[in-house]
């Protein structure tokens, strides 16, 4: 079960937010202890309180470690909302090109939603869109964002979707997009994808409007396999594929470039729960599993998700987000005792 103990340490650069991103950040750092993950983190507060202290959002050193080490797990972040800051996930996504977001969301035997066989992969384009950040004010009663879609970003975000699909053995992928009305903007994504999906031919490709999307997603997730779409449809619909599993609180995600990659949990901050010592830490571990997936520390992110999974299924330290009643400490651990058994077993 646990790798080779002298297997080389990989530096993966660390952002810490704020919310109740140092409590699920603790966690990771105990589990990935526990597990003996030959990971080093390099870390950095970035955010608000950083901009207090130090006029910027994301200190440089950041930026450039992040630049050196190219991976990148981020605990989440506060955006202020209206006037003031930029998303930090929207500049990071941007500045570094880190164009595929890739969403799962699989049911959980240990959570009873609805709906148990969800098993659904979104692809969210990552860098342009009504994200795009071009806003203009015309008067004080009058404000305009403009929705950006080109062929080369819609192309690559199309290809990473059929390619996931053909290599992980999955059937279908359904583009998502309201060409109907946006029939420029959404009518080029909606024909890049047509173009992409020809090349292909072993993948069903087929396509909906946003809003049946949204209806048919709670009727039957189980008809939908990959979804491919837009920034901001990407957003809503992902937020509301991880309700389908049992909330944010066990989602993960990637935001994938050519050769730089940030990991982070679906879920924002959260203020209403933070210093209460109550968030659920899943959804952040399984992203640092799939960050561990992509330096090749599979064994590794193996062990931490099998731990998860038998903790989860036992049912008596979960978090009250899932209908348990264990703080996020006793959770973790929970977890850390689960790691050390299952070594212990594989020695
Ligand atoms: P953002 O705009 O950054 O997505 P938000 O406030 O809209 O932030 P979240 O921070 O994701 O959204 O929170 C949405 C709801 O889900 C809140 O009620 C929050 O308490 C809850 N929530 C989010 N993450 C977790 C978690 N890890 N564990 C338990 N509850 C969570």
């Amino acid at each position: 079960m646990r790798a080779t103990d002298n297997k080389a340490i990989k530096t993966v650069t660390f952002f810490m937010g704020d919310g109740i991103g140092p409590e699920i950040s603790d966690s990771v750092f105990a589990v990935f202890q526990a597990a003996h993950v030959p990971v080093r983190f390099d870390i950095y507060n970035v955010g608000e309180a950083e901009y207090n202290r130090n006029g910027k959002l994301i200190p440089d050193e950041a930026f450039a470690s992040f630049e050196k080490t190219k991976v990148l797990l981020k605990s989440p972040i506060t955006t202020p909302v209206g006037k003031g800051f930029r998303s930090l996930n929207v500049t990071m996504r941007k500045k570094y090109d880190l164009y595929a977001n890739f969403r799962p969301a699989k049911s959980n035997p240990a959570v009873v939603t609805p709906f148990p066989n969800t098993d659904i992969v979104t692809f969210r384009e990552n860098t342009e869109d009504l994200y795009a950040g071009i806003e203009e004010q015309i008067s004080d009663d009058e404000m305009h964002s403009i929705k950006v879609i080109t062929r080369s970003k819609s192309e690559r975000i199309c290809r990473s979707a059929f390619e996931f699909a053909r290599n992980c053995g999955r059937k279908k992928v359904t583009c998502i997009h309201k060409a109907n009305i946006m029939k420029l903007s959404d009518g080029l994504f909606l024909h890049v994808f047509e173009e992409v999906a020809k090349d292909y031919p072993d993948i069903i490709a087929d396509n909906m409007i946003v809003d049946a999307c949204a209806m048919n997603l709670v009727l039957d997730p189980t008809k939908f396999d990959v979804l491919v779409t837009e920034n901001l449809y990407g957003d809503i619909l992902t937020d509301l594929t991880s309700g389908l599993i049992g909330g944010v609180g066990l989602m993960p995600s990637a935001n994938v470039g050519t050769d730089m990659a940030m990991f982070e949990a679906v879920h924002g901050s959260a203020p209403d729960i933070a210093g209460k010592n109550i968030a659920n830490p899943t959804a952040f571990l399984w992203s640092a599993c799939m960050m561990l997936d992509h330096i090749g520390l599979n064994d590794y992110a193996d062990l931490i998700r099998s731990a998860i999974s038998n903790v989860m299924n036992a049912g008596v330290h979960t978090t009250r987000d899932i209908g348990g009643n264990a703080s996020t400490t006793e959770y973790t651990d929970a977890l850390v005792s689960e790691i050390k058994k299952l070594i212990a077993m594989a020695a």
